[in-house]
């Protein structure tokens, strides 16, 4: 089968991949469609080591697996997790020890023809969700892992730094809870999709100090944590939602002194990520600039790299 093959920092398309054999347990999905993510950018350059096929955000069509999955359309879940370890025992399998993670950790992801998933990752999408829209569901999941976490209340400030793909996810679902929100960033072409949602938009550098109960960093540069931590009042939680590239500095002295708590989050929960797909209550068309199909999916990588592109789709096939 062809797919887009990681090595060495090196990325091509490749037509000598083997369709791959579900193990027990496992699915055979035909995937349908794909998006590019920031992870995969960084995979490319190489800043955790991974080797094989990229992609992790994927609409696919079941071909073998349970009857009842057999034919549907799917989305999955990209921790394939063993069940046994401690974390897995105590009810935090996206931290499983021995977890192997599609298109970015010794598992073959989803910029193929067919992948392979746990059946117990999969999860239908419903007939009311385009397939563009479901190829956003683990983004929006991502995005409402926050609200997992951290309690988001109509009388919170809340502020996003960052108006690119996760920002603009993170805005909309967190939009939903009713909470004083403000989104800043450094493109007003992308600042009007929120503004135009009706979300308070700024430009990065308008931020007001010392202000915030909560702010999200999505922006994976150190600058976009300095604006999030400046932008906090004493005893407000920052969260930290992007990767960083190398080491990041900041003064924890202050984190102290003013009591900071700091929350990472990864990874969130599909199924109301779905509800709100379905209900139309998050807007991912705005976000597609580009598609392409598998075969020009190095060209599909040189447009997500530019500056001020959103989400590229790769087409694998159809979707029915
Ligand atoms: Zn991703
Ligand atoms: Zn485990």
């Amino acid at each position: 089968m062809k797919a887009l093959w990681l090595e060495n920092n090196q990325l091509q398309l490749r037509a000598d991949v083997p369709v791959p054999e579900p193990p027990p347990g496992e699915a055979l999905v035909r995937v349908v469609r794909a998006g590019i993510c920031n992870t995969d950018l960084e995979l490319l350059q190489g800043y955790y080591p991974y080797t094989g096929i990229l992609g992790h955000e994927f609409v696919g069509i079941v071909e073998q697996g349970p009857e009842e999955l057999v034919g549907q359309r799917v989305v999955g879940e990209i921790n394939a997790v063993c069940g046994r370890c401690r974390f897995c025992r105590s009810g935090q399998p996206t931290h499983c020890e021995n977890r192997t993670v599609l298109g970015i950790v010794n598992r073959n992801g989803a910029f193929a023809e067919y992948l392979t998933l746990p059946v117990e990752n999969l999860h239908r999408v419903p007939e009311s969700v385009p397939t563009d829209a479901a190829t956003f569901t683990e983004p929006v999941a991502a995005a409402l892992e926050i609200q997992q976490q951290v309690p988001v209340r109509p009388e919170h400030r809340v502020l996003v730094v960052g108006d690119g793909k996760l920002g603009q996810l993170v805005a909309q679902t967190l939009a939903l809870t009713g909470c004083d929100l403000q989104v800043v960033g450094r493109h007003r072409d992308k600042l009007a999709n929120l503004a135009a949602r009706g979300i308070q938009t700024n430009l990065a550098d308008a931020v007001t100090e010392r202000t915030f109960d909560l702010s999200v960093e999505c922006t994976g540069n150190p600058e976009g944590f300095a604006i999030a931590r400046r932008a906090l009042r004493p005893r407000g939680t920052l969260v930290l939602k992007s990767t960083y590239a190398g080491q990041l500095t900041f003064d924890a002295s202050s984190l102290v002194v003013d009591e900071i708590t700091l929350v990472g989050s990864r990874c969130g929960p599909f199924p109301p990520a779905l509800d709100l797909l379905a209900a139309g209550r998050v807007d991912v068309a705005p976000l597609i600039h580009a598609r392409y199909t598998l075969n020009e999916g190095l060209a599909a990588f040189d447009r997500a790299k530019k500056r001020g592109v959103l989400k590229v789709l790769l087409e694998m096939s159809a979707d029915s």
